[in-house]
């Protein structure tokens, strides 16, 4: 048994030295790629329940190293950690407005931003947004930013004031990922939040659990109520999206649509 234990910690430990490594090494990629400026970002299209048009694009950041991708959910924490995550969506932002400027048909949808609460805490982020906006001489109303629901833990006065900041820009404010923090419905009006993003987790789960189905029920119809947007998120089958169109939802986004893409791809998807 000693034996045993000992190998699992010496396991542990050579384990957690491997992930130390390769998170040093993504962290000095990373740094590379910033600093050339080799981030690109893919679009998903998000699409009207009733008339199956898109409305609305989710702009995700895509990482190339020797031609092949790391997943965000790889690179994304690390950057928040080593405070990366201050340029690379400094970057995303510039990206994503210059193709908009360049593209007219993209300013007829709302154009989502992932946003890291760091984003919101280091500087005044509406008066970065209104610069860039003024810059590419983009409307504030072609905006979504989207936030994690974890940026509205403790209920920060200064969170709420800097969505709120975004908002009387003309800015759209999305909460992402809606159902797994730690949000408790009753705070739902008193967000500044324009959409909510029901999480992928809902989805997957839905057919089978008739109190999911409840609870989504319930997030809905309070959103209506508040006059609030749903999306759902990661909608794969048909059957998943007839459940949503059912239960009132009025945004769906998924796979079972299409997958995030070059923007080429989403003109063509748009134009056709
Ligand atoms: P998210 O904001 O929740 O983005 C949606 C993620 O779900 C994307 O993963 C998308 O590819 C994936 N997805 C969409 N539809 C489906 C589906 O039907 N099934 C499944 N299984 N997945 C689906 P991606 O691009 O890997 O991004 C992962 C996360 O990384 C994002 O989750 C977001 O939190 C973060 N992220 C991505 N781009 C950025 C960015 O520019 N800035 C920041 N701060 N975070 C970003
Ligand atoms: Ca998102
Ligand atoms: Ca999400
Ligand atoms: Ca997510």
């Amino acid at each position: 048994a000693k034996q045993l234990g000992g190998n699992l910690v010496r396991h542990f430990v050579e384990q957690m030295a491997l992930d130390y490594q390769r998170q040093v090494q993504l962290r000095n990629a990373l740094q590379l790629a910033l600093d050339k400026g080799e981030l690109e970002v893919f679009y998903q299209p998000i699409y009207d329940t009733k008339t199956r048009e898109i409305v609305a694009l989710e702009s995700l950041v895509r990482w190339r190293e020797d031609g092949e991708f790391i997943s965000p959910a790889e690179f994304i924490p690390i950057a928040e950690n080593t405070g990366q995550i201050i340029p690379l969506g400094e970057q995303v932002l510039e990206l994503v407005l210059r193709d908009i400027y360049q593209h007219p048909v993209l300013q007829q949808l709302q154009i989502g931003v992932n946003v890291s609460a760091q984003q919101l805490q280091r500087y005044d982020f509406a008066s970065l947004i209104q610069a860039r906006l003024a810059h590419h001489q983009i409307n504030a109303s072609n905006l979504t930013l989207e936030l994690t629901e974890g940026v509205f833990v403790g209920e920060g006065k200064a969170t709420v004031a800097s969505l709120q900041a975004l908002q009387d820009l003309g800015c759209s404010v999305a909460i992402d990922d809606f159902g797994t923090g730690f949000s408790s419905l009753s705070y739902l009006n008193r967000l500044p939040a324009d959409v909510i993003k029901i999480d992928r987790a809902f989805t997957a789960g839905l057919n089978e659990d008739p109190e999911l189905q409840a609870v989504v029920r319930g997030i809905i119809e309070l959103c209506d109520y508040l006059g609030k947007t749903v999306v759902v998120e990661g909608v794969e089958t048909a059957e998943q999206c007839e459940i949503f169109s059912q239960l009132g939802v009025q945004r769906l986004q998924g796979f079972y649509f299409a997958r995030p893409m070059p923007l080429a791809d989403v003109l063509k998807l748009l134009n056709s």
